[in-house]
C-alpha cells in the first residue's frame, strides 16, 4: 500500500531529552546540518524545553524517518524539524 495520506499528522511524542538526544544525533551523522539548522532555525526557548514534542513520519524517504523538532523557522510561524533517516529538513 502506497499513500501520503496521513504522513503530515504527528506520529509520536517524545520527550526533550529524547529530542535533544535525536537531534544530536542526526546532526552529527548528516555534514552540514548543524550548520543550515544554525541558519534556518531559531533555537527552541528554554520554556519550552519541558514539553512533549511531536515527531513526524519523514514525507520523503517512505516513511521510515522520523522528523524531531530542531527549533522554530526563522521566517515562518513554523516548527522546524529534520530527519533523523535522511537528513532533509520540513516545516511543520
Ligand atoms: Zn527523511
Amino acid at each position: 500500500m502506497s499513500s501520503n495520506v496521513g504522513q503530515n499528522y504527528p506520529y509520536t511524542r517524545e520527550t526533550e531529552p529524547e529530542r535533544a538526544a535525536a537531534v544530536e544525533q542526526a546532526a552529527a551523522r548528516f555534514d552540514g546540518l548543524r550548520d543550515r539548522i544554525a541558519s534556518e532555525a531559531t533555537p527552541l526557548p528554554v520554556a519550552d524545553r519541558d514539553e512533549l514534542w511531536w515527531v513526524w513520519a519523514c514525507p520523503d524517504d517512505g516513511a521510515l524517518g522520523r522528523l524531531h523538532v530542531a527549533g522554530y523557522a526563522r521566517d515562518r510561524h513554523a516548527v522546524y524539524a529534520i530527519c533523523d533517516n535522511c537528513g532533509k529538513s520540513f516545516l511543520r
